[in-house]
């Protein structure tokens, strides 16, 4: 086992069980051996290659996007804009060149980024050195700052939120938890049965049922800000938008699937989005959901075709829209104000 391993099992050993969110929490954030805290996962040379990092384009269309919202909403003052978990900070620096196209709105923002891994909040302060707009890091939703219009980005940030995992067993719903085993090494346990799981009794045996609590509260509290003070999100990443009973927690390094405990703090664990779970959590907070569209039809609508021409980007094009790469299993969701037009796109 790994350290983090090692450590996460005498945990366990003095103070029983953890949920899978419990578990993915240590993983991906320890501040000593998590996997996001302790590295850059990204590109060629890391474990995985996100969208933004396939194509300047990604991040330029989405820019571009947000633009609109807000011209679309009467070009409010001083908008906020705000991105989630941003990685090597790719996405923003390519959206905020081209905003130098809208200079209207580029001259009065102020970036927030939403960061908990201190390496990656390093990386993107380098990369957006002489973006020339105010930057502020904060490492919680609740950290950004008050009543400014909000343009949002989330790309692939919320797969990376814990989720929990419930199994349908024969005697009803147990959690699914990490536990020892016999030789003291992390394994999988089920809690005792008997647990409620709203809206979920129709599992078929052996049925998994995945819920992000991080994730839903993340996208009302979003959602809640929007309705209140204008603006808009677009949320990207891959998921689901029919929910089914199928596990999707995953390990990933070196572009290879892993095993999900053996590698605690060395390999990214991710989870496939429930995107009408986000849904539904986005309409409790009061805004209007807008998708979810896959990745491949919302680019094309922005117009990438055209941009990929110019760019003389056909590899690149086809990575990010066709089916069989990242066009439909991503998916785009947006949110904006109930009193706003559709967004681009959807
Ligand atoms: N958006 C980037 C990176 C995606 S990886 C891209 O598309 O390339 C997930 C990002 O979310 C990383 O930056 C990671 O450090 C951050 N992250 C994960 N969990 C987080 C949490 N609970 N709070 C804040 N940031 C988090």
């Amino acid at each position: 086992m790994t350290a983090l391993g090692d450590r996460i099992a005498a945990l366990i050993a003095a103070e029983g069980p953890l949920t899978i969110a419990q578990f993915m929490t240590l993983a991906l954030l320890d501040p000593k051996d998590g996997y996001y805290a302790t590295r850059d996962p990204f590109g060629r040379q890391g474990d995985f290659v996100t969208a933004p990092e396939v194509s300047q384009m990604f991040g330029e269309l989405v820019g571009l996007w947000l633009a609109q919202v807000w011209q679309d909403q009467g070009k409010p003052a001083r908008p906020l804009l705000v991105e989630l978990g941003p990685g090597r900070g790719t996405l923003m620096a390519d959206a905020l060149r081209a905003l130098k196209l809208v200079p209207e709105l580029r001259d009065q923002i102020a970036v927030e980024l939403l960061e908990a891994s201190p390496v990656l909040a390093g990386k993107q302060c380098e990369m957006l050195a002489d973006a020339g707009v105010p930057l502020r890091w904060v490492t919680e939703l609740s950290g950004v700052s008050g009543d400014r219009p909000l343009l949002v980005v989330a790309n692939e940030f919320f797969d990376a939120l814990p989720i929990r995992q419930y199994v349908m067993t024969e005697r009803g719903w147990c959690e699914r938890m990490v536990t020892l085993d016999a030789a003291g090494a992390l394994a999988f346990g089920l809690s005792p049965a008997g647990i409620a799981v709203p809206g979920r009794g129709d599992a078929p045996p052996g049925g998994v049922y995945e819920v992000s609590r991080a994730g839903e509260a993340v996208a009302e509290e979003i959602s809640h800000r929007i309705a209140g003070q204008g603006g808009g999100a677009l949320i990207v990443d891959y998921g689901y938008d029919v929910p089914g009973f199928g596990e999707t927690l995953q390990a990933v390094a070196s572009h290879a699937f892993a095993d999900v405990l053996r590698g605690a703090g060395l390999t990214d664990l991710s989870a496939h989005v429930d995107f009408p779970a986000l849904a539904a959590a986005a309409e409790r907070g009061g805004a209007r959901v807008h998708g979810p569209v896959g990745q491949g039809t919302f680019l094309r609508a922005l117009g990438i075709e055209q941009r990929a021409k110019r760019l003389e980007q056909a590899d690149a094009l086809a990575r990010l829209t066709a089916p069989d790469r990242m066009g439909t299993l991503f998916k785009a969701l947006a949110i904006v104000p109930k009193s706003a037009p559709p967004p681009p796109g959807f």
